[in-house]
């Protein structure tokens, strides 16, 4: 795209980010000293899936969310620098319910071995003893296949496929190889029990078994990147919808956007996507048919993320607790006050239930009052009754929450990405635009890269950027 008017002597590359999450955060924050930036967002704030909102006055997440110790050094480091003291390093403090017995998570050794119930721990010893024994999977590989070679059926009956199950709503073996690639860092027994290992004291890391938490939620990390970019100059448009992409000759030639004053046209020299690769799809004008069909066929899962408000200081001491059995809907459970630690407001505690479904499934449709009558019937079959007055339950409905890697997905997404690669003036990266199950700090590795990768006229050197592209398909979800 070539901006024609842009005025005279100004010689920065013009540069248009679709999507305020933090891939396109972290792409503004990179490129505003080397070019004229301006983030395109729908939503009326920042931070897409990671960010912020208070509830009732507890600062909440989307679900439950931890910066990882495991960011790339670059990463992290900026995250320190704009947050300083405001970056807490916390204790995890999670359960499992696992065999109807709740073990701390991350798993401890001692823990583990004194209140996992005696059989399943004999079978998890078995499995471990006889995996060089077991006989190995001929036919094509899937998610549960690998599981089954690498962990052995125990841990994979007992917690991988019933969680898999509930969070992407598939059987495993229905999933692609792909999702255990990405989900399961450790591939054997032997290894978890090494990661329990390394969480003893003497053998423990400074972070092992921790993770950083902004004081006033985790979109505040979100909230410093925008500032950041802001201050340097990037230009952020909010409630402000993207109606269509213009192409001639595969070459982005602009784009039409609508907000409340209505509709407008820009240019630029480069458009960096964040937005999921099926709508961004929708929006380019004419793609082949073959693409067209493909984009249909891809999948995300939905979440809906329930508040229940609770008048009392706190539930539980647990930041989070995690539910693999299939008879309780939701997958995961967080206290956010729990999370900073801070104890404020007083009186009052939030509890956040993750309940994966898309917007087909009955729970999509049911009205807050009757999800929170639900949430507190599910916790009582947890053995964790609500006791205390119940104010009200809220809310937030993610139609993109996590990508879905059912069995044949790979072609259909090489089919999209192919197209969208080969389209000049424009680069696709974040979890949405590259269809990757990742964290927020790979989301924040992709825009640096791609900042890498953009030249003084905002052109992309497609060649570093298909390495930086091999570098990130290594990526692992930190859980
Ligand atoms: C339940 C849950 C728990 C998680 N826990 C963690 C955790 O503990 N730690 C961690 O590091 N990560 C966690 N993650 C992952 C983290 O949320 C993502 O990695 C991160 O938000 C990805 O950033 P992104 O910018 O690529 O995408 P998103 O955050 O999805 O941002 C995309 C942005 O694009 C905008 N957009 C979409 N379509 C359009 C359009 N047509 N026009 C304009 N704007 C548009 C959206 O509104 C959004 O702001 C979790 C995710 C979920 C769902």
């Amino acid at each position: 795209m070539t901006d024609v008017s842009r005025p005279t002597g100004e010689d920065k590359p013009e540069i248009i980010i679709l999507g305020a999450g933090p891939a396109g955060l972290a792409a503004a924050y990179a490129l505003t000293g080397q070019a004229k930036v301006t983030v395109i967002e729908r939503a009326p704030i920042a931070g897409g899936n990671s960010a912020s909102f208070p509830v009732e006055g507890v600062i909440c997440d989307y679900g439950s969310h931890r910066f990882h110790p495991a960011a790339e050094p670059e990463v992290l480091q900026d995250v320190k620098t704009l947050l300083g003291d405001d970056l807490l390093l916390r204790p995890r403090h999670g359960r499992i319910r696992l065999g109807g017995k709740w073990i701390h998570f991350p798993l401890k050794l001692t823990d583990a071995l004194m209140r996992l119930p005696k059989p399943f721990a004999l079978s998890l010893i078995g499995d471990m003893v006889l995996k060089p024994f077991r006989k190995k999977n001929s036919g094509p590989e899937t998610f549960s296949t690998v599981l089954y070679d690498g962990l052995g059926p125990t841990i994979s009956d007992n917690f991988y496929f019933p969680y898999v199950r509930k969070l992407w709503g598939l059987d495993p073996d229905k999933l692609a190889v792909k999702l255990a690639e990405r989900r399961v860092g450790s591939g054997s027994v032997g290894k978890i029990l090494m990661k329990m290992l390394r969480l003893l004291p003497g053998l423990r890391s400074e972070t092992a078994g921790r993770f950083f938490y902004p004081r006033k939620g985790f979109g505040q990390i979100s909230d410093a990147m925008q500032e950041s970019a802001r201050a340097s100059g990037a230009e952020f448009l909010f409630n402000t919808e993207i109606t269509a992409i213009d192409q001639q000759d595969n070459r982005i030639t602009g784009l039409t956007i609508r907000d409340a004053e209505g509709e407008r046209h820009l240019t630029g020299d480069l458009i960096l996507s964040t937005i999921p690769l099926t709508g961004l799809t929708r929006l380019i004008d004419a793609p082949p048919p073959e693409v067209v069909e493909a984009a249909r066929a891809i999948r995300f899962r939905g979440m809906i993320l329930l508040y229940l408000i609770l008048e009392t200081d706190q539930f539980t001491e647990f930041d989070a607790h995690y539910f693999p059995e299939l008879s309780i809907p939701i997958s995961r459970m967080s206290e956010p006050k729990n999370y900073n630690a801070s104890g404020e407001p007083k009186g009052m505690t939030v509890l956040c239930a993750e309940l994966p479904c898309d917007p087909d499934e009955k729970w999509w449709s049911m009205s807050d009052e009757e999800l929170g009558q639900e949430f507190t019937k599910w916790l009582g079959q947890l053995g964790l009754p609500v006791t205390v007055p119940v104010r009200r339950c809220e809310t937030r409905r993610l139609s993109h929450a996590y990508p879905v890697y059912d069995i044949g997905y790979e072609a259909r997404f090489e089919t999209v990405d192919q197209w969208l690669s080969d389209m000049d003036g424009l680069l696709v990266f974040g979890r949405q635009g590259l269809f990757a199950h990742d964290n927020t700090h790979h989301a924040f590795a992709m825009a640096y890269g791609a900042a890498d990768c953009i030249n003084g006229k905002g052109q992309v050197d497609r060649a570093k950027w298909n390495k930086y592209r091999e570098v990130f398909a290594t990526h692992v979800v930190e859980d």
